[in-house]
């Protein structure tokens, strides 16, 4: 990375509200000053220290234009739930009924993911329902005609869903939908590959699901037990 790019990352990190940042030591000992810094320059700690929920809605702030999404979106859908959870819920990006009421999964898919969350929960006999975890999604902005987020907006605004992980330290993470799994895991495999299995994020340990507007599709019964398997191992993994 050289200097310039180095110095426009940095920009980047305080502009979402990342005051401080440490590096490792850069690997090469000839490494001069003035000299291109190798790759190996290890960027950044993404969560300022102490970095709270409370904080990082008010990076956001009230009118973020940061990307694109900004155009059409009505309200930022930052997330909700309990901040002490240890289990997150990450999807992809506010729908119609989020954009409008400012919360995440509230509409159709939201009332499959708690009747999901809350059943297979009961079934178990794990004593949690969904306000005892936190749900937010890797864009905080409506997407156009509910279109997949672009890498960009995925990368921009990703930021601030990392630094949420940060703040949360949650056991587990359900990343729902291949956007959610892809911001995570950075792989282009699909969510029918990636299911099931643990992988992990930094070192918080992900499991892929379908996300839920995917299981209200008619034909889609097979993913539907299978993402009902999924949420049974997490919850399992995480509460017992
Ligand atoms: S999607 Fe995120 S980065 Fe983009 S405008 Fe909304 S809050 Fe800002």
């Amino acid at each position: 990375m050289t200097r310039d790019e180095l110095r426009k990352h940095l920009n980047f990190y305080q502009d979402l509200g990342v005051d401080e940042i440490y590096l490792r030591p850069i690997s090469s000992p000839d490494s001069v000053e003035g000299a291109t810094l190798t790759a190996t320059t290890a960027i950044p700690s993404l969560a300022p220290e102490g970095d709270t929920l409370l904080k990082i809605r008010q990076d956001i702030g009230d009118d973020c234009r940061r990307c694109r999404l900004c155009e059409a979106r009505s309200k930022i859908v930052f997330g909700s739930g309990n901040e002490q959870s240890s289990l997150v819920f990450v999807g992809e990006g506010p729908g119609a009924d989020e954009d409008a009421q400012g919360f995440p999964f509230v509409g159709r898919a939201g009332q499959l993911l708690t009747q999901m969350i809350e059943n297979t929960a009961s079934k178990e006999g794990i004593p949690i329902r969904r306000p005892d975890v936190y749900i937010c999604n890797v864009v905080k902005c409506r997407p156009p005609e509910n279109r997949t987020p672009q890498p960009d907006e995925m990368e921009i605004c990703g930021q601030f869903l990392f630094r949420q992980l940060m703040a949360i330290r949650p056991k587990a993470i359900c990343a729902m939908g291949s956007t959610a799994a892809k911001a995570l895991l950075g792989t282009k495999e699909g969510v029918t590959k990636l299911r099931g299995k643990w992988h992990k994020w930094r070192d918080i340990q992900v499991m892929v699901t379908y996300h839920p507007s995917y299981l209200l599709r008619p034909y889609n019964q097979d993913a539907k037990r299978e993402a009902w398997e999924d949420l049974k191992k997490v919850l399992h993994f995480v509460y017992d």
